[in-house]
């Protein structure tokens, strides 16, 4: 009898979660449409432990939740406008500092003069071996690799397929203030000092 009771409670329960659920979507959808039940302004209430309400799920990959400013994915080099003038000056800083030993840089040289240019030659990451520890953009003292947001990576092919060059790591810098505000800000602040 009390197994009985316990279990009707707890699916009583269930269903006061699950009717809940489309009360708070018609809430949302009557501020502003579909997009915003997982809008910015909506998760935190939605996925607070005291004021949420109802079982949510998000429709991966038709949706998406936001990700935080402070997210790490895995690096990219920016350039300011130039997609061949990229910031790095291939001071080699970031490969000595990654601990799994996942970046490769080549130092550019003059064809005709044979000396050392500020640039990259080759700059290579093995995306399936970084750890998106962050350790490369904190250190490289030019601000020119950033953690990018990505995380939809997986591929088919193994082998070299993670082994991203120059192209394929390579970002704008209007990117980088799109994901990274606050930092992008600090960075321009600092800059005018
Ligand atoms: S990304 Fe930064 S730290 Fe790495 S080689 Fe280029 S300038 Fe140096
Ligand atoms: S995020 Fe960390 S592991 Fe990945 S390349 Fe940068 S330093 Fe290396």
């Amino acid at each position: 009898m009390q197994t009985g009771l316990s279990f009707l409670k707890s699916f009583g329960v269930t269903m006061r979660r699950f009717f809940e659920s489309y009360v708070d979507d018609a809430k949302w959808f009557f501020k502003g449409g579909f997009g915003m039940r997982y809008s910015a302004e909506a998760l935190p209430t939605r996925q607070s432990p005291t004021e949420g309400r109802g079982i949510f799920v998000v429709q991966y990959p038709k949706e998406r939740l936001p990700l935080p400013e402070r997210y790490r994915g895995f690096p990219m080099l920016l350039y300011d406008e130039d997609p061949a003038q990229l910031r790095c000056v291939a001071c080699g800083m970031c490969a000595r500092v990654c601990p799994p030993q996942c970046i490769w840089i080549e130092r550019a040289t003059d064809p005709e003069t044979g000396k050392a240019l500020r640039a990259p030659a080759s700059f290579h990451i093995d995306i399936g071996i970084c750890m998106s520890c962050g350790f490369c953009a904190e250190f490289c003292p030019f601000d020119a690799i950033k953690m990018d947001n990505n995380y939809e990576i997986a591929l088919f092919q193994g082998g070299d397929a993670f082994l991203f060059d120059k192209e394929k790591l390579s970002r704008p810098t209007s990117h980088h203030a799109e994901i990274h505000p606050t930092a992008y800000a600090e960075e321009l602040a600092s800059k005018k000092k």
